[in-house]
C-alpha cells in the first residue's frame, strides 16, 4: 500500500542490529512504522539471512540527538513538539488516485480548492456521504496537497474519535491548556467522521470553541460525516449552524462509468491487468460502494496469484457469483427482504417489528434490521425509518450506533449479524 513512498526511502546503514531507513516526512515515517514494519523486517531477514531489525528514522531523529526542543523536517518547517506524530495518512489517498464522476465532482472540486487556497475558498468545507464513497480519501488528499504546496503550514488530520480520545485524556490528566494550545494552533484542521460527536456534549462544547478560534482567525477547517449537519443526531444547534456556514458537499454513489474507471485506477495502482469485460462485469454487479469494488479486485488478484493464471471473465464470474460468502451482489436487496429475514431469525412478527412496541425482544431485532438496511441498501436514514414503522431518522441513527457499539462486546450479537448477512448472501466486512 505504500508504493509511492517506497521510492523516496534511503537506507542509511546498519546500527545496533537494525537496518536504518531514512524517510523525509513525518507522515511517511508514521505510516511505514505502523503499517509496514513487519514486512520490512521479514524482507530484511530473508535477504540477508541474519536476524536483523528495521528502524525508520527521519531528520527529526537525527536532529533529536542534539536538541530536544525543536525538530526540523527537511522541508524547512519547524515543528515545536510531537503534534504530528499521531497523524496517519495513506499515500494512496491522493487527488491523482481519485476518480471524478458526477456523484463526487462538487466535493472533489471543493477539496482541491481548499487544498490550494486554504481559508479562502470554502470554510468550513463539510463533506458527507454513505460509507465507502471517498470521504476519507478526499480529506487525506487535501492534507497531502496542502502539505506539498505549503511547507510551513501546520496541518493536522485526525478522526473524530482521535479528537475525542485526546480530549478525554487531557481532561483526565488535567492538561486542558495543552490540548487547547495544540488544536488551536493549526492552520488547517481536518476532522474525519465528525458525526461521532453525536451525543458527546462535553466534547461538542470544546470543539465549538476550537472551531471558533480557528475560524475567526482565518484558519481552514475541513470535516466529513455520514450525514449532512442537520441530520447528525444529538448535535448542538450552534454546531449545526457552524458546520453549515461554508460549503456542504454530498457524495453520491458512483454510476456505472465511474465504477469502471475506479476499478481500472485501482488495478493500475496494484500493477494488475484487468481486461475490460471483467471491469464491466464487476462494475455492473457491485454498485453499493467502492470498498466492494476493491474487495473484488483483491479477490481476483489473489486467485490469479494462486495459480499464476490471468484474470479473465470466467474467473470473475466464478469469484463474484460463488456463494462462498466472498463477494456477492446485494444489488436487489430490499428492506422487505431484511424484514422477512429478521422476522424469521428472531421469531418476531412483522407487525411487531413495525409497531411502536418497545420491549427488548422486539427493539433489538428492529435495531439489527435498521443496521442491516443501512449497511446493505442505499436507502437514506429517513427512508429506512419509514419502512420500519414510520420512525424518524434520529431513531434509525441511534439504532445503528447502538448495534455498532454493542457488537464489539456482545459476541452473540456479532454472530447473529454474521449469520443474518450470510442468509441474505451479503458480504460481511
Ligand atoms: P469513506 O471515508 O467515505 O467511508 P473512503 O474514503 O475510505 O470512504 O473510501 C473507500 C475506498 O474507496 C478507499 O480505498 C478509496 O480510495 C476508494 N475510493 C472512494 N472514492 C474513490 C474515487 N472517486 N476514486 C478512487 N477511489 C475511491
Ligand atoms: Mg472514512
Amino acid at each position: 500500500m505504500c508504493r509511492k513512498w517506497f521510492e523516496d526511502i534511503d537506507v542509511l546503514g546498519i546500527s545496533d542490529g537494525s537496518i536504518v531507513i531514512y524517510l523525509q516526512e513525518d507522515v511517511q515515517l508514521n505510516y511505514l512504522e505502523k503499517k509496514c514494519k513487519k514486512q520490512f523486517v521479514e524482507a530484511a531477514q530473508l535477504v540477508t539471512g541474519h536476524l536483523l531489525g528495521v528502524s525508520f528514522v527521519n531528520s527529526r531523529d537525527i536532529v533529536c540527538q542534539n536538541t530536544s526542543v525543536q525538530h526540523f523536517n527537511p522541508s524547512g518547517s519547524v515543528i515545536t513538539d510531537d503534534v504530528f506524530g499521531d497523524m496517519l495518512i495513506s499515500p494512496d489517498y491522493s487527488f491523482d488516485n481519485f476518480v471524478v464522476g458526477p456523484g463526487n465532482q462538487l466535493a472533489h472540486a471543493a477539496a482541491i480548492a481548499v487544498a490550494k487556497k486554504p481559508a479562502q475558498a470554502y470554510n468550513p468545507l463539510f463533506i458527507h456521504s454513505g460509507v465507502g464513497l471517498g470521504k476519507t480519501h478526499l480529506l487525506q488528499a487535501i492534507c497531502q496537497t496542502a502539505m506539498q504546496s505549503n511547507n510551513s503550514m501546520k496541518i493536522y488530520y485526525v478522526s473524530c474519535n482521535g479528537f475525542l480520545t485526546q480530549f478525554l485524556e487531557s481532561v483526565q490528566a488535567g492538561k486542558m491548556s495543552d490540548f487547547r494550545h495544540k488544536f488551536r494552533a493549526f492552520d488547517m484542521l481536518i476532522i474525519d467522521d465528525i458525526h461521532d460527536l453525536s451525543n458527546r456534549e462535553q466534547t461538542q462544547e470544546e470543539f465549538f470553541h476550537t472551531f471558533n478560534t480557528l475560524f475567526q482567525s482565518g484558519r481552514q477547517v475541513v470535516l466529513s460525516s455520514d450525514a449532512p449537519p442537520s441530520e447528525i443526531p444529538q448535535l448542538e444547534d450552534r454546531l449545526i449552524s457552524r458546520f453549515s456556514c461554508g460549503l456542504v458537499a454530498g457524495i453520491d454513489p458512483p454510476g456505472f462509468e465511474t465504477r469502471v474507471a475506479i476499478i481500472k485506477k485501482k488495478a493500475a495502482l496494484r500493477h494488475i491487468d484487468i481486461p475490460d469485460d471483467v471491469s464491466n462485469y464487476i462494475a455492473a454487479r457491485l454498485d453499493q460502494n467502492i470498498r466492494q469494488l476493491e474487495g473484488a479486485i483483491t479477490k481476483l488478484q489473489g486467485l490469479s496469484l494462486l495459480d499464476g493464471s490471468h484474470i479473465d471473465l470466467a474467473m470473475a464470474k466464478a469469484a463474484i457469483s460463488t456463494g462462498g460468502g466472498l463477494i456477492n451482489s446485494p444489488k436487489h436487496l430490499s428492506i422487505q427482504d431484511i424484514l422477512d429475514a429478521i422476522s424469521a431469525f428472531y421469531d418476531v412478527k412483522l407487525v411487531d417489528l413495525l409497531s411502536k412496541r418497545r420491549n427488548k425482544s422486539i427493539t433489538m431485532p428492529r435495531q439489527v434490521g435498521m443496521w442491516l438496511a443501512r449497511h446493505h441498501t442505499r436507502f437514506s436514514l429517513e427512508e429506512i425509518g419509514g419502512y420500519f414503522g414510520g420512525r424518524d431518522h434520529t431513531t434509525v441513527m441511534h439504532a445503528i450506533k447502538s448495534v455498532d457499539s454493542k457488537k464489539t462486546t456482545n459476541d452473540q450479537l456479532d454472530q447473529d449479524l454474521v449469520r443474518l448477512q450470510n442468509q441474505l448472501s451479503l458480504d460481511t466486512e
